[in-house]
């Protein structure tokens, strides 16, 4: 008998090719499979599994190996069956298969699968081999009269959805289980798998994506070396020191954005430059000692700090009375001789929206901007992908805005800007002192409902508009980001603020300004620095990798 000849010969211990493409594949084409198959059998392949009459017939002509045709058909449930009816199995047959595998799982046998398996053997003279997913559906398509029992459909069908890799142990239940040939197919991915799926009683193996889908090999290969490569970017670290007027933040930080550790220690902000320089030099050397602790080897050091910033040299061009004395010194320089590592210097704003664009909300945005609400009022912002800061660096002083003409003085020595009317000194004058004692229990009070907090909040959004309206009016952002103590748990602020810039904005539904709070919360500034130092040294490193990777 045929079926007899063509299973118990040719294919036993052999390896059959499944040559199938996805629509949308470049090799999507008949002539294409045939060429798959030629190069199949040239490697060795003893069968070929294909799918559909022009597949075959292109096949057939091609080579001369016994194939399994299949024909997939998508039902009505919209789902695919494999070879649906006798009619399907008679032009699969006509066109050069010389056996046919159908879908015989429960949901193939409720199409009448077993009834089909008869009469093409009966009219078409070939063996009809069995796909399932399950040992039970084995024994009922082997006790119908299944020529070989196909493990194809394990981790396709309901029941078995949960299986995605190549089970050895089921293709040994479905040896025991019936007295036909199993062939083994389905996730098998490696030639060890194939040997194995022998060695289990597995009359032939059938492999199909790991040797004739290239999207799906390439896609293996690129996951492998991402993975690589997140693995590497995780395991570099930068040092990020934020020297704030009031507090100093400093800790390790991995180049993907994970903070490691954190200190903070007050800032000797009256003490003149060498205590502060003195200072930082303090923070960086602890850094190091926990870095150490860790076996983590920092590669750079990023400060953030209050102030203009030259960036090229690391010096402080100008800071107000904050920080007296600050202005002219070169924390750079400083730090680079003390500990012999790259030193990047940036304005704190500047930095924050170098850590909202590279870990925080704006990573997809290329213009947007980042105002900082705390004890002053601050913004870095980026135009066209760029960071923004100015012919002498002393862009997005948006602190500085005039709001009310002549109003009240400001630490720049000038009068009515923006940070004395938004910033956190502003909030408590807003709620009447003697009411509250901090800022986080005005937003507090105000969320929970208490009218003056809530009336103290919305005067707060009523200057921040004023301001924010200028910079949306010049620079037309996607997204207006808010950042420091006074932006967090503050939902009223933001919708607040949202309302008073449509009235104050032209063209305001056309913008579709995004107006949202920074997620990076009270690790922002550290993460920006780090950030900054990872920008200085990171450009240099992925030029360094892509030559050496050539080959
Ligand atoms: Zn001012």
């Amino acid at each position: 008998m045929k079926s007899a000849s063509k299973l118990s010969g040719e294919l036993r211990g052999k390896l059959i090719v499944s040559c199938q493409a996805f629509d949308h594949s470049p090799f999507r084409r008949s002539e294409c499979m045939a060429r798959f198959a030629q190069a199949a059998v040239q490697g060795g392949a003893a069968g070929i599994r294909a799918n559909g009459p022009e597949d075959i017939r292109a096949i057939h002509q091609a080579v001369g190996v016994p194939i399994v045709g299949i024909w997939k058909a998508k039902q009505d449930d919209g789902e695919i069956l494999i070879t649906p009816s006798f009619e399907a199995a008679q032009q699969v047959v006509e066109a050069g298969a010389d056996m046919v595998a159908l879908d015989c799982t429960l949901r193939g046998q409720r199409s009448g699968a077993l009834d089909r398996l008869r009469r093409i053997q009966e009219e078409l003279g070939v063996p009809v081999l069995a796909d399932i997913a399950t040992v039970e559906e084995a024994v009922q398509a082997a006790q119908a009269g299944a020529d070989a029992v196909l493990s194809t459909l394990r981790g396709y069908t309901e029941e078995t959805r949960h299986v995605q890799v190549f089970e050895l142990s089921f293709v040994a239940q479905l040896v025991q289980a019936v007295e036909v040939p199993v062939v083994a197919e389905g996730h098998i991915q490696t030639p060890a798998d194939a040997r194995a799926a022998l060695e289990a009683g597995a009359y032939a193996v059938i492999v199909g994506t790991a040797i004739t889908r290239p999207e799906l090999i390439t896609r293996a290969f690129v996951s492998a070396l991402e993975g690589w490569r997140c693995c590497k970017e995780s395991q570099r670290t930068f040092m990020g020191i934020d020297l704030g007027a009031t507090n100093t933040k400093s800790g390790l930080v991995t180049s993907l954005g994970e903070l490691l550790a954190q200190s903070v220690t007050p800032t000797p902000w009256k003490e003149g430059r060498e205590a502060l320089l003195k200072h930082l030099e303090q923070c960086v050397a602890a850094c190091q000692r926990e870095a150490q602790n860790r076996r983590l080897e920092p590669e750079a050091i990023g400060v953030a700090t209050a102030g203009w910033v030259d960036p090229e040299s690391g010096q402080v061009v100008y800071a107000t009375d904050n920080l007296p004395g600050w202005t002219g010194a070169n924390p750079a320089e400083y730090l680079r001789k003390a500990f012999g590592l790259p030193v990047a210097v940036e304005n704190d704003a500047n930095a924050l929206a170098v850590a909202e664009k590279h870990f925080g909300a704006a990573q997809s945005a290329t213009d947007f901007v980042c105002i900082t609400l705390g004890t002053g009022v601050g913004g870095g912002c980026y135009v066209s992908g760029r960071l923004n800061r100015g012919r002498h660096f002393f862009a997005n002083a948006l602190g500085h805005i005039p709001v009310v003409p002549g109003g009240l003085s400001c630490t720049c020595g000038k009068s009515g800007c923006l940070e004395v009317y938004a910033n956190a000194a502003a909030l408590r004058r807003y709620a009447a002192p003697g009411n509250f004692t901090s800022c986080e229990e005005i937003i507090a009070a105000a969320h929970a409902g208490d009218p003056t907090a809530q009336s103290a909040v919305r005067t707060l959004a009523q200057y921040l508009a004023m301001g924010c309206a200028s910079i949306v009016h010049l620079l037309d952002p996607e997204l207006l980001i808010l950042a420091g103590g006074l932006a967090q748990n503050n939902g009223l602020l933001l919708s607040a603020l949202t309302e008073e810039l449509a009235k104050r904005v032209t063209a305001w539904p056309q913008r579709h300004l995004r107006v949202q709070a920074s997620a990076l919360g009270y690790e922002a500034g550290v993460l920006g620095a780090a950030a900054v130092a990872f920008l200085a040294v990171g450009e240099g490193y992925a030029a360094k990798k892509s030559q050496s990777c050539q080959f």
